[in-house]
């Protein structure tokens, strides 16, 4: 065995798994992952744990991994995190823990999510819970979105015995994690569930179809329902448009309409009545983690898809795994590249998309060399269906219906350290962020379990 490099994981072929929405990753088995462990050396001062958002106690779990001890190694995350089988999947630990393994300055660093999708699937495998308190202490907490913020928040909270009830919009919990990361990545029957109810084992309640700011208020939940505490985790749902012509056309779609209808509404499925035209030619606009999900998903459908991005290779925002694996599955990708409008024919349905050649000036505000439009570069792109993934930001709903609740100029609510400008309101994850990732959703949810439990101890 070579120290100095990773325990390879097993995937599925390109070619296979362009036609099906199971999952690429196959993970480790037990002797893998026991190998891949005894690469870690144990550090004194282990950087890996800073580099966590949640500060796993990483050498020790992935030491009982070393050792065999599969359940005390899940004992051991499930201090820090509720849903490691999901953030073992889909974290970005290459700038996170594995981006500062100290094995990663002359070789390879420690597969540090991969062993933590390890023991939380050899944990869900074999029924092992998590602890759950030994008793109520009579306080009341009200959690909006049952997305990692609001699960982790609800997690943290019923541990220390508070009452907690989630209350969320959609038929389903588990937010962008069930309606928004695709199946081949994150399967939602033998991952993103079984991990909501760890969160209910340990005493939360989750009432879904609740819209608050429609079905009740915040106000209401504190005023009328008893609730001592609400925490806000109510995600960025609303998607944003190029504002060019043509975007109205039928086969426009935001990423976060196509991935919904596809993960949540389950339209690749024929035993579903709400199937979607999936389109024969697609183009996806963006260079984000979306995007290479809303094409990835596309191609699984069947069309031939092209990503189309402004900006050069360098500079797109997905992980490098998720580029190179939408290149692998056979996605293709149009860089410096940028629409123009979206041609439509008398039925209103898109026929093509205009767009303009780009090249790369000055940097700009964000420090990303900015895209310039190449004079008389103009081509069309003939498609049917156009996905636009241009980022999201909150729903103005919950701000627009609480009284005292402030947001600032990007639709975001206010909050430090978790505290909203609302008495006895807390808040985080990317209602208060805009879209960021479910580590740092989890982050902001501990933060704001950690605020309610000194808010309503010193009350
Ligand atoms: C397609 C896609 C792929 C992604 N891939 C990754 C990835 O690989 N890795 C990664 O780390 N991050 C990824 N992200 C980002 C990550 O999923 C989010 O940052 C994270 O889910 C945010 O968590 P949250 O709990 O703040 O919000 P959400 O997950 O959005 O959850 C918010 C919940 O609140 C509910 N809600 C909203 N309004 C109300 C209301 N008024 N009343 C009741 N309930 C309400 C919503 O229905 C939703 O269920 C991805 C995002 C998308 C969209
Ligand atoms: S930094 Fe890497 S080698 Fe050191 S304890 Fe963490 S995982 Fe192990």
């Amino acid at each position: 065995m070579d120290v100095m490099k990773k325990v390879p994981v097993r995937e599925q072929d390109p070619q296979v798994r362009a036609h099906n929405f199971d999952e690429v990753c196959l993970g480790y088995n037990e002797q893998e992952a026991m190998e891949e462990a005894s690469r870690c050396i144990n550090c004194k001062n282990a950087r890996c744990i800073q580099g966590c958002p949640v500060n796993i106690n990483i050498p020790a779990f992935v030491h009982e991994v070393k050792e065999g001890n599969f359940e005390k190694a899940f004992h051991i995350i499930g201090e820090s995190s509720a849903l490691p089988a999901v953030c073992g999947r889909v974290c970005p630990q290459e700038t996170q823990c594995e981006g500062v393994c100290i094995r990663g300055i002359k070789g390879e660093a420690i597969s540090i999510g991969k062993l933590e999708r390890f023991v939380a699937d050899y944990a869900r495998e074999h029924g092992v819970e998590p602890e759950k308190a030994d008793h109520l202490n009579g306080k009341k907490v009200a959690v909006i979105g049952a997305g990692p913020a609001g699960l982790t928040c609800a997690g943290d909270l019923a541990k220390l015995g508070y009452e907690v009830t989630i209350f969320e919009a959609l038929h389903e919990p588990g937010g962008v994690l069930t309606y928004g990361i695709p199946e081949f990545r994150l399967p939602k029957k033998r991952v993103v569930e079984p991990e909501v109810e760890n969160v209910k084992k340990l005493g939360v309640k989750i009432e879904c179809n609740v819209v608050i700011g429609k079905s009740i208020t915040i106000d209401q939940l504190m005023e009328d329902e008893g609730f001592d505490a609400i925490f806000v985790g109510s995600g960025a749902g609303l998607p944003k448009f190029m504002g060019i012509p043509g975007e109205q056309a039928n086969g426009v779609f935001s990423a976060n309409e196509y991935l919904t209808r596809n993960n949540l509404m389950k339209a690749f499925l024929d035993d579903y009545d709400t199937p979607i035209n999936a389109g024969k030619k697609v183009v996806v606009v963006g260079g984000g983690n979306v995007a290479m999900d809303a094409a990835r998903t596309a191609l699984r459908l069947g069309a031939e898809v092209h990503i189309v991005y402004r900006r050069s290779e360098a500079e797109l925002p997905a992980r490098a795994e998720e580029v190179h694996h939408a290149k692998e599955e056979g996605v293709i990708f149009d860089l410096l590249t940028n629409p123009t409008e979206i041609l439509v024919d008398e039925k209103g349905l898109v026929t093509g998309c205009k767009v303009v050649k780009m090249e790369l000036g000055e940097p700009d505000a964000s420090g990303r060399r900015r895209p310039v439009v190449i004079p008389g570069s103009e081509t069309t792109i003939e498609c049917d269906t156009v996905i636009m993934s241009l980022g999201t930001s909150p729903n103005p709903l919950i701000a627009s219906t609480t009284e005292g609740l402030e947001t600032n100029k990007w639709g975001c609510l206010v909050a430090e350290e978790g505290k909203t400008t609302k008495d006895g309101v807390y808040a985080g994850g990317d209602a208060v962020t805009g879209a960021a990732t479910v580590i740092l959703a989890m982050e902001a949810g501990k933060l704001g379990a950690k605020g309610i439990h000194e808010y309503l101890s010193a009350k």
